[in-house]
């Protein structure tokens, strides 16, 4: 469903991704691990447009979402393009980023309103249904300063979730929170992970998280993707020493 092709890109001097290329299966959930500026979230970001590739070419479902030599006009002309591209795919992000000014209900139906068009009454159905799903049926009424960071990247996931997306990148997403908040939103993930029906890219350092929800694991390092394969091979018995290094850091 994604399809990345020879990808490239730097900040200035600093290459952060080296003419990568990667292929993710519909359904599948792909865990990104490796050191702290291996380009992992800058690969989470591209898929968002909230980056451009300096070279190579991302396809999402089928469609060609950047392409160098016609991306200027493509950003240009086809606005529309882009967006219904970008509309298959979630972002979670480490910062929760929601609206403090909204309840937890509004914050989840605004999208679903203003983007998708539903009428107030089916955004809302679907909200709760969301909600309840990340265990804060009790809590739309509040507002996000009346709950736990916890709390709030659920309901950050929550408001991703009832855009339907077929795609969801969970970029690092319990690393601000307090350690005993992580375990409520992995429990989460996971839920969504095992009903099966969406491509997942979790950037992550939870390896104990990595190995039991992902079908494939990716270790990244200067830009690259260094080995992959099933947890099994990667965590029992990784054949590269960069691999093995960095896992040991985490025993
Ligand atoms: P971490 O685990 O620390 O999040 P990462 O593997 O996700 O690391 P990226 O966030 O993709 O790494 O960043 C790769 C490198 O690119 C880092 O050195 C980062 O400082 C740099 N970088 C990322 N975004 C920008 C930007 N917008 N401008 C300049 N440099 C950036």
């Amino acid at each position: 469903i994604i399809k990345y092709r020879n990808i490239s890109k730097s900040f200035g001097s600093l290459r952060v991704l080296n003419d990568l290329s990667l292929d993710i299966a519909p359904n599948e959930k792909v865990a990104l691990i490796g050191p702290s500026g291996s380009g992992k979230t800058t690969l989470g970001r591209l898929l968002m447009t909230l980056e451009r590739p300096d070279a190579g070419t991302i396809e999402v479902d089928g469609e060609m979402l950047w392409h160098k030599e016609v991306n200027d006009q493509l950003m240009a002309a086809d606005e529309k393009h882009l967006h219904r591209i970008r509309s298959k795919i979630g972002m979670i992000f480490q910062q929760f980023n929601l609206f403090p000014h909204m309840n937890v209900l509004r914050n989840v139906t605004e999208a679903p309103i203003h983007v998708l068009g539903l009428s107030k009454e089916e955004a809302k159905e679907h909200a709760v249904a969301m909600l309840k799903k990340v265990g804060l049926g009790e809590r739309m009424e509040h507002y996000p300063s009346q709950l736990s960071g916890g709390q709030q990247q659920r309901v950050a996931i929550a408001r991703a979730l009832v855009m339907k997306p077929k795609v969801m990148v969970f970029d690092e997403v319990t690393s601000a929170l307090d350690p005993e908040l992580v375990g409520e939103v992995l429990a989460v993930i996971k839920e969504i992970a095992s009903e099966g029906e969406m491509t997942m890219l979790l950037v992550t350092h939870e390896m104990d998280f990595a190995r039991e929800v992902a079908d494939r694991i990716l270790f990244m390092d200067g830009g690259a993707i260094l080995e992959q394969g099933p947890p099994e091979q990667i965590f029992g018995n990784s054949q590269n020493p960069r691999t093995r290094d960095f896992l040991s850091r985490f025993v």
